[in-house]
């Protein structure tokens, strides 16, 4: 209907990596559990949809913030909601314990909001330790008078100890395994459950698994290694971006194409226009050579993309006609390769999806999940 332009989300496959990330966590010495992170609208999978997917199974959901996690009570879903930045504002408290969100703390101030505003329900919160991302969290130092400070508020029922990871995609985990001693070391003799690992660490830092874990990327079926890696073959892409072929046309050799007319033909070649841009997510500084999947071989993508459409290379595929598909990333290519071609991250590019319609297959979603209450 309209523009052919879709991302197409298969919920089968969701299902599928959240097995993979039980089998990891399930081999932790805590015995983990998985809570699928959902930030960003599932990664532009769809918060609401996925969860759903995942909501006879998921131990738990992580989001960015309270509007998203409402979002996910609203669909229904009764699982702990975690706030991985924490709340930013003592208003938001009132919410956490009537919905009954678990929150990261990473601030003296919002400790500090704790004790100005104690909470009638109790709550669960995961104490976030810096211990070498330089982003959030207390410092080492100061991390034991902060459980100390949460551990002495009644409505307090559970601290987790937590913490992040810098560089668990690199293959050489040096750093890693710093932050990891840093971590281990500052805890020591702390009660309480513990989580490290985002997917990266998941798959790669097999001492670092606790029982939580909190894999994004990996449950959209990607890799979250920049270089080949053995778990490619154990997960399957959750979202094929593709759109249509609409114009092919023969030019001559030495025929510029595109914006800034950055590309010129070396040969008589043939010009597919596929109906995706910028505008969609595609990333505007994808290079030229960057592979686009038609009929069941990948083309090279030539000249700028634009705001709406690009440009291919179908010189070498004399058979694609105007109306075939062509898949920008998804089971075919991995968008692995799309990142590398464009110099980012498959993050970026899944969060970047924009205008392009969802569509569901696998399970049947329902909007929502029947509920009466909230309750956990
Ligand atoms: C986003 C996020 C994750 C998930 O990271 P992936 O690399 O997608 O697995 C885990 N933990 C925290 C604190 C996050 O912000």
């Amino acid at each position: 209907m309209g523009r052919p332009a879709t991302a197409t989300i298969n919920l089968d496959a969701l299902r599928h990596n959240y097995r993979i990330a039980q089998q990891l966590s399930a081999r932790s010495t805590g015995n983990g559990q998985v809570m699928a992170v959902v930030k960003a609208d599932a990664y532009s999978h769809g918060a609401t949809a996925c969860a759903i997917a995942l909501a006879d199974m998921a131990s738990g959901f992580a989001v960015a913030c309270i509007e998203e996690a409402l979002e996910l009570r609203a669909a229904g879903i009764k699982q702990p909601i975690l706030l991985l930045e924490g709340f930013f504002e003592p208003s938001e408290l009132a919410m956490i314990g009537q919905y009954r969100l678990d929150t990261v703390i990473h601030h003296q101030y919002q400790i500090d909001a704790l004790v100005a505003h104690p909470l009638d329900h109790p709550v669960r919160l995961w104490l976030k330790m810096d211990s070498g991302m330089g982003r959030v969290g207390f410092t080492p130092d100061e991390y034991r008078r902060a459980w100390g400070q949460l551990n002495g508020l009644s409505f307090v029922k559970d601290i987790v100890l937590m913490s992040h990871f810098a560089c668990a995609d690199e293959s050489d985990n040096d750093h890693a395994q710093q932050q990891l001693t840093m971590f281990n070391t500052c805890t020591h003799g702390l009660p309480g459950e513990r989580s490290f690992c985002n997917s990266a660490g998941l798959v790669a830092l097999k001492e670092a698994r606790g029982e939580w874990n909190r894999p994004g990327l990996l449950l959209y079926g990607v890799s979250p290694f920049p270089k080949a890696h053995g778990i490619e073959q154990n997960l399957k892409p959750v979202m094929e971006l593709s759109s249509a072929i609409i114009s092919i046309k023969e030019i001559p050799a030495g025929s510029p194409v595109g914006y800034g007319s950055q590309w010129i033909t070396q040969r008589p070649t043939r010009i597919g226009v596929v109906a995706i841009g910028y505008a969609d997510g595609y990333p505007r500084h994808a290079a030229n050579g960057t592979p686009v999947f038609i009929n069941g071989c990948r083309v090279p993508l030539v000249g700028r993309v634009s705001m709406d459409m690009l440009t291919v290379d179908l010189t070498d595929l004399p058979d694609v006609q105007i109306g075939d598909r062509a898949i920008l990333w998804g089971e075919e290519l991995p968008i692995n390769e799309v990142a590398q071609g464009a110099g980012t991250i498959p993050y970026q590019l899944l969060c970047n999806l924009n205008r392009v319609p969802v569509q569901y297959h696998g399970l049947p979603v329902p909007d929502r999940l029947d509920f009466d209450e909230v309750g956990i």
